[in-house]
């Protein structure tokens, strides 16, 4: 993987709306999370794979388990495997310009139609990430174009995609090339606004929250102030629409400065931590299959070939089929998570 842009494809949704978040001092540069150093590695080993490599058996200090490499690195690249065409790039870094570029995990090219695909794998399981209105597969198109024309290959046809397994999103959407032109020109803009010092703020809800700069951002500052201080009420509906996500994302920040620093073992005045709400499983899924299959029909206590359905769901067949199973030696309730809860 490349050296990191400045206008970076990844947080394009993020800069070509609030050019500030580019604005970053040291202090406010997020590390990587474990969860990038996983996706890192699968993608690698998924090109690894892709290129006729042998894999290796981790990348960087990550390894991956049998569980990435069956519901990830293989849904990918059976999917990269279905598109049509000859010419077949993997992990291919992409210009825009000198400033805003970034790597493409895999490019397909169809000489017969003229067609050119651009797959993207997402590795994550929390936020669906969707292929319509893409910014960041956008900026990627227009650097896969000028890749494609310098090797003299003509382009009539851009299709960007996301392979997100764990979310189950396979999706494909059509980029009509005279689309990329605007684009590009507002990438320009913004970063030749960036080098002439000029920048803007804009609050959103959707990007706001992967800033670097969110906790110490001054505008969402502002904002959440303005609408604390006033008679919100007072303030006409749109205004405080208008408002909505800076209070929203300010709340959810002091939420997360709150619990980390209680993770850590720090002090709030008057608030501590508690087990959040219990949920339900089985204690062995192996037994409960064994137990239940037979009471209620195999097929009903199944989700998947290997996974039994949850204990709700059983407990719901149960009703449905007028039964009276008592399930209590075969499931455990515990707490998986903390909460933040005032001393009484
Ligand atoms: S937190 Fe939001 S408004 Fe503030 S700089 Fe970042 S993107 Fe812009």
């Amino acid at each position: 993987m490349s050296t990191h842009a400045k206008f970076s494809p990844s947080s394009s949704s993020r800069w070509l709306n609030c050019s500030q978040s580019l604005n970053v001092t040291q202090k406010e540069t997020k590390l990587d999370s474990p969860y990038a150093k996983k996706g890192t590695a699968l993608h690698l080993m998924s090109e690894d794979i892709l290129s006729g490599k042998e894999p290796k058996l981790f990348y960087n200090d990550y390894v991956p388990t049998q569980k990435d490499i069956e519901e990830i690195v293989k849904p990918y690249i059976d999917y990269v495997a279905k598109v049509k065409g000859e010419l077949r790039l993997y992990e291919q870094e992409l210009f825009v310009n000198e400033d805003c570029f970034g790597t493409a995990d895999a490019l397909v090219y169809d000489s017969e139609t003229m067609t050119l695909n651009i797959i993207d794998l997402k590795c994550g399981e929390g936020i669906y990430v969707s292929v319509y209105g893409n910014t960041q597969l956008q900026i990627y198109a227009i650097g896969a174009v000028k890749k494609i024309l310098s090797m003299n290959k003509p382009v009539a046809n851009v299709f960007v995609h996301i392979v997100q397994p764990l979310k189950n999103n396979f999706e494909k959407e059509q980029i009509k090339l005279k689309d990329l032109l605007p684009l590009e020109k507002k990438i320009n803009t913004i970063i030749s606004n960036y080098k002439n010092g000029i920048f803007n703020f804009e609050v959103g809800e959707s990007y706001c929250r992967w800033c670097p700069r969110v906790n110490t951002c001054p505008e969402i500052l502002k904002q959440a102030q303005k609408a604390a201080r006033e008679d919100f009420l007072t303030i006409p509906l749109n205004e405080r629409l208008d408002m909505t996500p800076a209070i929203k994302i300010f709340i959810k920040v002091t939420e997360e400065e709150a619990m980390n620093t209680l993770l850590r073992g720090g002090n709030i005045d008057t608030y501590h931590l508690v087990p959040g709400r219990k949920t339900r499983s089985w204690i062995d899924e192996k037994i409960a299959y064994e137990k239940l299959w037979p009471l209620l029909g195999a097929s009903k206590v199944v989700e998947t070939k290997t996974e039994m359905l949850s204990v709700a769901k059983i407990e719901k067949e149960i009703k449905a089929q007028k039964l009276n199973i008592d399930l209590d030696e075969l499931i455990k309730s515990e707490a998986t998570t903390v909460v933040i809860s005032k001393i009484k």
